[in-house]
């Protein structure tokens, strides 16, 4: 396997700009309607609940709980390969949307559905930092 292969680097749309700006100081900031006052994501030019355009980001707690997960064991990716088995899950944040993103800091066959959890960041490098969540406390 090589392992000389980089992991993907996320590049922001023009949408998601304030998310990995926010991201790269270690903030999790999501879009928030003016209007509705709800949150989303991902990040679009419009509110999906209202589909008003008046909205800003506003910094969200960062917790959650795991709504759903899957394990992966097969290497699909060389650049993931020291990874495997990782864990991808879908993460209800506290204030409504859910967020891809993967689990660290437990064994895969400890994570559950409904498992509190809360933001850490992985540092890509100075650019991009990456929202992903480990298990409270
Ligand atoms: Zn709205």
């Amino acid at each position: 396997m090589n392992q000389t292969v980089p992991k993907p680097k996320p590049r922001p749309a023009p949408e998601s700009l304030p998310y990995w700006q926010a991201a790269k100081e270690h903030r999790l900031s999501l879009p928030r309607c003016e209007d509705c006052e709800q949150f989303w994501f991902p990040p679009s030019r419009t509110c999906p609940h209202c589909l008003s355009a008046n909205f800003a980001f506003k910094d969200v707690s960062g917790r959650g709980k795991v709504f759903s997960f899957v394990t992966f064991h097969r290497v699909y990716r060389p650049a993931f390969a020291e990874e495997v088995p990782y864990v991808v899950a879908l993460v209800e944040l506290e204030e409504g949307p859910r967020l891809l993103t993967n689990i660290l800091g437990v064994s895969h066959e400890d994570v559950r559905c409904e498992m509190p959890v809360e933001v850490v960041f992985d540092d890509y490098d100075e650019d991009i930092s990456i929202p992903k969540f480990k298990p409270v406390g």
